[in-house]
């Protein structure tokens, strides 16, 4: 090959060589996302007191500001943390309602990124930090996150408090906002993992929504920015969770701060953080946001988002409601001396302890019928067998301790599902055992209707192979051959 030619392939390769460096942000900060990683938090239920002394570490650090913006109703303080010198200004809030914690775990993940050096990533924070002012306000609604609930403490759900702002929070949220009048801003949410990525059997692990500013849904130059950064993080999340992303509907809501944020002039992003098989606690999820957050922010400097053509915007698939916890598809339900074909859906509820910091699932019936539009996030097929409800165990146990000695797979083979006691060692032994325990003279059925938790044992040839227990798909084959 003679030497011209080498040069015009090498010259012809070099921009893909840059772009491929350049588009590699997320690969390298997915690499080295550990050393990040806030590992003081490992759970959605943390509260104000964990984060808080994540912020005061901040205010000693280099680069950052922090300030208290005011306080919650019940007095937590809120604050702001600002990082960077630039023109172009990023706000950021999280949690404004209290039980959606998935970005705040990330913004801690970022605060130490933005903390840290000599990690391969000063170049990128440099540029970042002198072209951009960011704006952190990490925990808007405090006292919701005390409970684990989305209102705040006055029973206001503050993404309708918008307008009047009777909301401490929410009073907060809107001062800054008319203040600073950012560029980008970003409303980050958590989402029900009840949806899926368009008609799929994907969770929408994360979805987006540049929102609408008027009922026309009219499409300006604000809103249109925001489109386009959301086309850009559409195309990174892709390689991590693929036909998992979707987006919000776009109706118009006047009471909300998203839709008066975009009004008001900044280009608003709306992050809905969904479910996403075996990362109940989101911190696979969490991770994601970290590093779309970081792509967004370097998109947002290099203006990278800017050549997205709209029309990718509307193909990112729809929220849907199509996910379910577990669904039992084609099962004939022999109940009360009738049988019927029907598909039998569960959901979930997460009960939670009075410090709020643990749970328990506690399922419910959500649908049944011809559910063959649906997902679960778990699915058996028991076409071919037949569904009744479990037996209560007849004796009467003194305590829910003997429950835990008994051969409780046994027991299920045999029919029985239920356990009655005289004396519950803790609540949650309800449902923490493969059977159901429950006090004397408590009413209960197995019976299967809507929002019913039955236990149920699926037969074939007349032998138990399944049991369904709090929505959980318990095996009672006796081996694999049978
Ligand atoms: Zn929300």
């Amino acid at each position: 090959m003679k030497l011209k030619t080498i040069l015009l392939i090498l010259s012809l390769m070099l921009p893909a060589f840059l772009f491929a460096q350049k588009g590699s942000l997320h690969q390298k900060l997915n690499t080295q996302y550990e050393q990040y990683q806030e590992k003081s938090i490992t759970n959605r239920r943390f509260k104000h007191g964990d984060i808080i002394p994540l912020i005061k570490n901040l205010s000693v650090q280099k680069g950052f500001e922090t300030k208290i913006l005011g306080k919650s109703y019940e007095g937590r303080e809120i604050y702001q943390v600002k990082i960077g010198s630039g023109n172009k200004k990023i706000l950021l809030w999280s949690q404004m309602h209290g039980d959606e914690p998935t970005a705040t775990m990330a913004i801690a993940d970022i605060f130490n990124f933005l903390s840290a050096k000599d990690d391969g990533f000063d170049d990128f924070r440099e540029r970042l930090l002198s072209e951009s002012t960011l704006y952190f306000i990490p925990l808007l609604n405090p006292d919701g996150a005390e409970q684990y609930q989305r209102r705040n403490a006055q029973d206001i759900d503050l993404n309708r408090d918008a307008l009047r702002a009777q909301t401490p929070e929410g009073k907060i949220l809107k001062d800054v906002v008319k203040e600073l009048k950012p560029d980008f801003g970003f409303n980050l949410h958590d989402q029900s993992r009840y949806y899926s990525a368009g008609n799929t059997p994907n969770p929408a692990t994360m979805s987006f929504l540049a929102p609408a500013f008027n009922y026309e849904k009219d499409i300006n130059r604000v809103r249109e920015k925001s489109m386009q950064l959301i086309i850009q993080m559409n195309k990174i999340l892709q390689a991590y969770i693929p036909d998992h992303v979707a987006k919000y509907s776009d109706d118009f809501e006047p009471r909300a701060f998203g839709d008066n944020i975009q009004k008001w002039g900044t280009s608003t992003i709306l992050i809905e953080a969904g479910g996403l098989r075996g990362d109940r606690e989101k911190q696979e999820i969490r991770k994601l946001h970290f590093l779309v957050l970081l792509e967004a922010f370097e998109s947002i400097i290099s203006e990278s988002y800017a050549q997205n053509p709209l029309h990718l915007y509307e193909q990112i698939p729809n929220n849907e409601r199509k996910m379910k916890e577990f669904i039992l598809k084609n099962a004939i339900l022999d109940q009360d001396g009738r049988s019927f074909k029907t598909d039998i859906a569960f959901k979930v509820r997460e009960i939670q302890d009075v410090t709020a910091r643990h749970f328990y699932d506690l399922a419910y019936i959500d649908d049944l019928g011809d559910l063959s539009i649906y997902y679960g996030y778990e699915e058996f097929d028991a076409d071919t067998y037949i569904v009744r409800p479990g037996k209560t165990y007849t004796k009467v146990f003194r305590s829910s301790k003997q429950i835990y000695t008994l051969d409780l797979i046994k027991a299920l083979r045999e029919g029985y599902t239920d356990f009655i006691v005289q004396k519950l060692e803790d609540e949650s032994d309800r449902l923490r055992l493969p059977v159901r325990i429950h006090l004397e003279g408590e009413a209960f059925n197995n019976k299967v209707y809507l929002g019913n938790n039955p236990s149920l044992i699926v037969y074939r040839k007349g032998i138990p192979q399944k049991a369904i227990v709090n929505g959980r798909l318990i095996s009672l084959e006796q081996n694999a051959r049978d």
